[in-house]
């Protein structure tokens, strides 16, 4: 009976990775025309500055939205698109709507930054980055209205062509962010060797947080020494009253999430702020 068994959930196992494998295949066969195909977009989401609740930055998001598969959320084809060399391009699209979304975002927002994803392996292929900075360069735009979120992991693992580009993007004025801090290996301290302006907690700190003492602690420690280095800390996933009252009498300076604002493409941003107040 239970040979049986064990045999039969065998079959299922393998008829799961079989389905997950072809579900996988299908989906590198779609990217590859995602950009043609015109399937792609941008949603932006609004961050707050806690001390007077601006929207002062926002948070562009990639969208994948294909006719037969729906809508694909971007924690599964990033990394796939990471594997199978479509990031770059994915990467560049990314920058050339911004360029294109800049004006209008002027108009609704005024000044405010754009805070961009940029993967590891854009730094790997630099040459997406460097033609940005050129295109900056060329229509005068200021790098000052852009942030980059990189992963800690792109530090611990830095080149001295890494290191270069950073240093590039610093000159620029383009300002670095430390996106889902926390969930790697660094520690703030050695993070100030790189000119990082913020730092965003990560979601799993912030979901669990007015219940969890010991992350409280730890988003305590992650404000305290952010001061000390200046870099500003950003809390994502802040979805509860409570969570942001507690992150802003902590000192934590800036907030994102489903409390205040949820992402959207660029023409219903400003509209889905407005409702709030
Ligand atoms: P991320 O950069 O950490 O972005 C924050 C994610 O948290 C977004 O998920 C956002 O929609 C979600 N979020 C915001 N507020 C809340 C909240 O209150 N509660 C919860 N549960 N979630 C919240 P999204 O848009 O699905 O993106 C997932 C990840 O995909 C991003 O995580 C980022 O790592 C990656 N990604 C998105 N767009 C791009 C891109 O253009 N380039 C690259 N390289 N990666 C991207
Ligand atoms: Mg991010
Ligand atoms: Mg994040
Ligand atoms: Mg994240």
């Amino acid at each position: 009976q239970a040979k049986k068994s064990g045999k039969h959930q065998c079959v299922l196992f393998n008829q799961v990775i079989y389905e997950e494998f072809a579900r996988k295949m299908q989906l590198i066969e779609a990217l590859k025309e995602a950009i043609p195909q015109q399937q792609l977009s941008l949603h932006y989401q609004p961050i707050f500055r806690l001390s007077n609740l601006h929207c002062e930055k926002l948070e562009a998001l990639l969208r994948w939205q294909h006719p037969q598969l729906g809508m694909i959320p971007p924690d599964v084809f990033i990394p796939i698109a990471e594997e199978h060399n479509f990031i770059i391009a994915l990467g560049e699209w990314v920058f050339a709507q911004i360029i294109q979304d800049l004006q209008q975002i002027q108009q609704q927002f005024g000044k405010v930054e754009i805070c961009i994803n940029i993967s590891s392996l854009q730094f790997a292929h630099p040459a997406s980055l460097e033609q940005f900075l050129v295109t900056l360069n060329a229509q005068h735009i200021p790098g000052e209205q852009f942030c980059f979120e990189i992963t800690e992991r792109l530090l611990l693992d830095s080149s001295v062509n890494t290191m270069a580009m950073l240093n590039n993007l610093h000159h620029a004025g383009i300002k670095l962010a430390i996106d889902d801090f926390g969930t790697g290996y660094s520690s703030l301290a050695y993070l100030h060797k790189f000119m990082i302006d913020y730092v965003k907690i990560d979601k799993s700190f912030i979901s669990s947080l007015t219940e969890n003492e010991k992350n409280q602690a730890l988003c305590k420690t992650m404000i305290y020494m952010g001061n000390q280095l200046n870099i500003k800390l950003i809390a994502e996933g802040v979805e509860t009253q409570d969570q942001e009252t507690l992150l802003k009498q902590m000192g934590c300076h800036y907030s994102q999430g489903y409390l205040r604002a949820k992402p959207h493409p660029l023409i219903a941003v400003k509209e889905s702020l407005i409702q709030q107040d």
